[in-house]
């Protein structure tokens, strides 16, 4: 971090424009400064190909390709910006999910997308530790199940049929929002990993749960969990058995679950439990297969993957660039869907990064960026902060969850509004009094209150303090930073990310 940045950083800097952070004395001198020539008069490579580009500044750079980094794409493009999609991988490219498809997911789909169904749910079968299944059907579509290869690969067409341009094979390492490389104070530089560098008016950071453009932000988490999953082809008289019916089973851990979502001839047959408990989360997931007989099938595909739900506090944006989906740590606590948050906060930083990209100084593009900041916070975040409160309730009394669901219509009923999209869980609770009662004197016995997971689960100390001292300049909070580690240990190492980038 640049001692220009750490000096004006913080929610309270309300200076005039001009002013901290982009206008400090520090910056003035650098711009007209031969700092920018090094060692004996060798011009910095950075700063070469940053006034090469100078015209070629992109309206909005999206970093990710995912659903949240096609939703962006594809809102900026619509909106006629010129706008490039990063990805680091070629695509289509896998993705450890279990490909469910709720109702919010599919009204937040670009206009005329096909979802590319492997199979529509019409039953769900609760167990609890494998014990007390009980199977509840419904003849209207509860939701829908798919490949995320194909679905992501199809909504990034969207985003290019819409505008957008795609590079894939490009890994972005950092970005910077001042020093050498950043040509004037309108613009970021989005640096790869070849070293090349990109200049753009604004960028949205959707590069998933372990994400750099977080990092930067400085995203705080509040609870990180570890996912395990496996894709197991089976023979026609099995996957006629799943047709149409998904299984979740309560887990054996505090918050756990297992899931076996039907795709055809394929069954994904996942769990997922808090970070920290990686040798049972496993054994779960090998007990779960040999109990539904699955044992005896060698899946295709076995991954693991970490999802990381943001604070309440945790900021969104950080000068010209905003954050959406997994890198923001958008998800909801109790079942860890995504793909809805996705999309939704995907298309919102679409949006608002058009306004970021017009505006022409830093006190206007704060301002947009707190006004994306409470949309996410008005919708998602409310929906989070009941999600919380039912991981909350899940974790202590699991049975009590599975006797409810299964045995009592009104909450199976609302189980299927939710996943139809027909209702929210927070709307639920703010407009079903009986709702909001119960989950208000189960709130008494545990303190969810704090924005952070129950007991903030599965963070370290790190995710959950260390952006403080990074200064991040956010204007919604000054805290927060993520560690990097995802289920392999490897991807996306960028827990000091944000203090060596200059930013
Ligand atoms: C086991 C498991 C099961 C799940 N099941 C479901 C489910 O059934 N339904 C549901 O709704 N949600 C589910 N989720 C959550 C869901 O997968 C995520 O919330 C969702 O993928 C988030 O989308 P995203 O676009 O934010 O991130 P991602 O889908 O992770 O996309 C991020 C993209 O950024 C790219 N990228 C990363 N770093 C860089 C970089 N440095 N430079 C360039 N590109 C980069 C990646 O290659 C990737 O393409 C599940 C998660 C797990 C772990």
């Amino acid at each position: 971090m640049s001692s220009e940045h750490a000096g004006n950083a913080g929610p309270e800097n309300t200076e005039p424009e001009g002013a901290a952070p982009e206008g400090t004395g520090a910056e003035a001198a650098r711009d007209d400064d031969p700092g920018t020539v090094e060692d004996g008069g060798v011009e910095d490579e950075a700063v070469r190909d940053a006034a090469d580009g100078a015209a070629d500044v992109w309206d909005v750079v999206v970093v990710g390709a995912g659903p949240a980094g096609a939703s962006a794409a594809y809102a900026a493009a619509v909106a006629g910006r010129r706008v490039l999609l990063l990805e680091k991988s070629e695509l289509p490219r896998y993705k450890t999910c279990g490909g469910g498809i709720i109702g919010p997911s599919r009204d937040a789909l670009p206009p005329g997308f096909e979802l590319p169904l492997q199979d529509r749910v019409h039953a769900v079968t609760f167990s609890l530790e494998g014990r007390f299944a009980r199977t509840r059907r419904s003849r209207r579509m509860l939701f829908g199940l798919i490949n995320r290869p194909e679905f992501d690969a199809q909504l990034v067409e969207h985003a290019q049929k819409a505008g957008a341009e795609l590079r894939t094979g490009a890994t972005v390492i950092r970005v910077e929002q001042h020093g050498p490389a950043v040509p004037d104070r309108r613009t970021a530089a989005v640096v790869l990993a070849d070293g090349e560098t990109i200049l753009a008016r604004a960028v949205v950071g959707a590069d998933g749960s372990a994400s750099r453009i977080g990092a930067h932000v400085g995203v705080k988490m509040g609870q990180v969990d570890l996912g395990l999953e496996a894709e197991i082809p089976v023979p026609q008289s099995v996957a006629e058995d799943w047709k149409g019916r998904v299984l979740i089973d309560w887990g054996p851990m505090p918050g756990s679950y297992g899931w076996v979502f039907p795709k055809g001839d394929t069954l994904t047959v996942g769990v997922i439990s808090a970070r920290g408990e990686g040798a049972a989360t496993k054994r779960y997931l090998e007990d779960f297969v040999a109990r539904l007989g699955l044992a005896g099938f060698e899946p295709s595909i076995s991954s693991g993957h970490l999802t990381r739900c943001r604070t309440d506090d945790s900021p969104l944006s950080r000068g010209r660039v905003l954050v959406c989906g997994d890198a923001a740590g958008l998800l909801e606590p109790w079942t860890r869907e995504g793909i809805s948050y996705a999309l939704r906060s995907g298309r919102l930083a679409g949006e608002w990064a058009v306004r970021v990209a017009e505006a022409n100084d830093a006190v206007d593009a704060r301002r947009q960026a707190l006004n994306y900041a409470f949309a996410v916070k008005a919708g998602l975040g409310v929906e989070m902060a009941v999600g919380r409160r039912m991981l909350a309730v899940f974790e202590r009394r699991p049975g009590l969850l599975h006797a409810t669901l299964t045995g009592l219509r009104p909450a199976w009923n609302a189980f299927a509004d939710i996943t139809r999209g027909s209702a929210t869980l927070g709307g639920m609770v703010r407009s079903n009094g009986l709702a909001r009662r119960a989950l208000e004197l189960l709130d008494k016995r545990m303190d969810t209150s704090s924005g952070v997971g129950p007991a903030g689960r599965g963070v370290t100390a790190k995710e959950r303090d260390t952006a403080g001292s990074r200064g991040a300049e956010d204007t919604e909070g000054t805290e927060g930073a993520k560690g990097s580690e995802d289920a392999k240990g490897s991807e996306g190492a960028n827990g000091s990310e944000g203090a060596g980038t200059g930013a």
